[in-house]
């Protein structure tokens, strides 16, 4: 779904409250109203042709193509995305990733994709994509010349994130984007962590910016969706694909995802500054070796995140010192206040044991320069509780952790 171009001059929270308005309802309702339906009816047989032909965005045809519904919330991203010419929606943030690199790739392509990529997308090339005669090669994503070296002749595609999941290593996306340009490669960034508000991903060179809209956009844990925004040529490509596979999302889950865009902004800020309080505590404990925060000064990544980032959001990880997985399986037990599952970026908090030796082809974990002890993660999303219940929430927990 294509959509006019961001007034940039307005603040990000101002544009998410407005955002996607456009078409009749626009005149007289403040949300888009539901459309439920498969079949769209065409006034006369010349009609349904004519519809056929022209099949443009924003024109009722088929329901499979969406409705006012759907058109608001995609044309709500592009408008979000700075130099963004349309958006796709997909099921769930998995679907989005896999339809935008299907329209990039074709068998006997080489696909490059970062080391601390989000698990399920080293899934999909490990499995789907080899299957098709799609190769997948690992570069790190700190080290330029490893990136640089991976490419030959056939690299068709690049498939960055930034933080990685998990580690939460800060890459250079404008050099690795450029990077990609140079060798002809389509660059693809999973954006979820930070949005097209925190890391406006086109305008830092990226071809394709994707999104599970699950996390922050959706932010109540209550839906699944996926987007892909891009410019021109690559969202004719992204649609074209996205048709084909058949993507499609539920005008009330469209709904519900609008209207979690409306608060994004405040609930990204608020998190974030809560989870900066809780990561410097952390910091200053003893039975903490690491804390994994690109947004705390002090981190590896701080300066990359300083120079390119506009926001982060509540999520980062730390690394336990010494402890035991018994141990750490305490620790989060005893919470009261954080949740264990998946997912992350709602209104609550979740906690969440990881350990990514076995996601890793190049890195290394523990980390070069870390002790071997220094090895069981758990990943905190913050959610908009208040900080000083949730470190002591925290407290709590790690007292029980050290009784065993
Ligand atoms: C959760 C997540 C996804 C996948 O999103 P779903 O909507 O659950 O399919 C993709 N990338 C990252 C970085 C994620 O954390």
């Amino acid at each position: 779904m294509t959509g006019s171009k961001t007034s940039g001059e307005h603040d990000q929270a101002t544009r998410a409250v407005s955002a996607g308005r456009v078409g009749d309802w626009a005149e007289h309702i403040v949300n888009p109203p539901i459309y439920r339906g498969s079949t769209h009816l065409h006034a006369n047989c010349a009609a349904l042709k004519e519809a056929g032909k022209s099949n443009h965005d924003g024109h009722f045809f088929y329901g499979r193509r969406g409705s006012p519904t759907q058109w608001a919330l995609a044309d709500a991203l592009t408008q979000l995305e700075p130099d963004a010419f349309g958006t796709m929606l997909y099921p769930s943030g998995v679907a989005a990733l896999s339809g935008a690199l299907l329209s990039s790739l074709s068998s006997g392509d080489v696909l490059l994709m970062t080391d601390n990529v989000y698990d399920p997308s080293r899934g999909m090339a490990n499995g789907l994509f080899k299957k098709m005669g799609i190769e997948t090669r690992y570069f790190d994503p700190l080290d330029l010349d490893d990136y640089s070296a991976k490419f030959c002749d056939r690299t068709r595609a690049v498939l960055l994130e930034a933080p990685g999941s998990l580690t939460m290593e800060m890459p250079d996306i404008p050099r690795q984007a450029a990077i990609a340009r140079e060798r002809g490669a389509t660059s693809l960034i999973d954006n979820t962590w930070a949005t097209s508000l925190g890391f406006p991903a086109l305008r830092h060179g990226c071809d394709i910016a994707i999104m599970s809209l699950t996390k922050h956009v959706g932010g109540h844990s209550d839906l699944l969706m996926g987007s892909a925004s891009a410019g021109e040529r690559h969202y004719r490509r992204l649609r074209r694909t996205a048709q084909q596979l058949g993507a499609y999302v539920s005008p009330d889950e469209a709904s519900l995802c609008l209207r979690g865009l409306r608060t994004m902004p405040l609930r990204l800020q608020r998190s974030m500054d809560t989870a900066r309080q809780i990561a410097r505590w952390l910091r200053d404990r003893k039975e903490v070796a690491h804390v994994l925060c690109p947004f705390l000064e002090g981190d590896p990544g701080y300066s990359i995140w300083q120079r390119d980032f506009t926001g982060g959001c509540g999520l980062f990880s730390f690394v336990l010192a010494g402890r035991s997985g018994a141990q750490r399986a305490a620790l989060i037990d005893t919470l009261d206040l954080f949740g264990i599952g998946y997912s992350w970026g709602g209104y609550e908090s979740l906690a969440l044991p990881f350990d990514p030796a076995s996601m890793r082809s190049v890195m290394r974990w523990p980390k070069p320069g870390w002790k071997e002890d220094d090895r069981l993660g758990v990943r905190l999303s913050i959610g908009l509780e208040d900080a000083t219940d949730l470190i002591a929430d925290l407290e709590r927990g790690f007292a029980a952790m050290d009784k065993i």
